[in-house]
């Protein structure tokens, strides 16, 4: 089934695919700001009854910090229904766009920071990638530290960034 954001009736299809194309891969990134501040500033305050779940040893298969999963769930599913069935047109192609992109960064952060990084999905073979093994080495010292690097993907470069930051003032003291 073609969604209506791509409806073959629209005019200036290649655009319109190319411009969804960009809007993904734009929205993917800011998903990881948007997770990188939310987890700094939120999970760690207001909703660390929940993430602290996360942070201690889990009992069973899940843990209450699963629940923050769900966040970004509905308003993708919404994104992604208005652009595949409401009426075919731009609003239709950038709510598709922006959709997809939320449930992208959503899956790519399930299966590396679930799956791979805390070994809840047989995922070992991934340590065949020289950057998601620093991307899991960033976010044990997160584990560790209960600190910066709050992003998962950007860790590494987090990570690097509050090492220089601990140089520097060591230099200047
Ligand atoms: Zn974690
Ligand atoms: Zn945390």
């Amino acid at each position: 089934m073609i969604p209506a954001a791509f409806d073959p009736g629209l005019p200036d299809l290649p655009l319109r695919v190319g411009l969804a194309g960009l809007v993904l891969v734009s929205t993917v990134l800011l998903m990881e700001g948007w997770a990188l501040r939310a987890h700094e500033r939120v999970w760690h305050h207001a909703l660390w009854f929940l993430h602290r779940s996360h942070h201690r040893p889990r009992t069973g298969p899940f843990e209450a910090n699963d629940l923050l999963a769900l966040v970004n769930a509905p308003p993708a599913v919404l994104l992604l229904s208005r652009g595949t069935w409401g009426n075919p047109g731009w609003v239709a192609t950038l709510a598709w766009a922006v959709g997809a992109g939320i449930s992208l960064y959503g899956t790519a952060y399930l299966v590396v920071h679930d799956g791979y990084v805390h070994g809840r999905l047989p995922l070992g073979f991934l340590d065949r990638s020289a950057w998601l093994r620093k991307v899991r080495a960033a976010h044990r010292v997160h584990h560790a530290d209960e600190a910066a690097p709050f992003g998962l993907f950007m860790g590494p470069w987090e990570l690097e960034a509050r090492r220089a930051a601990l140089r520097r003032r060591g230099q200047e003291a």
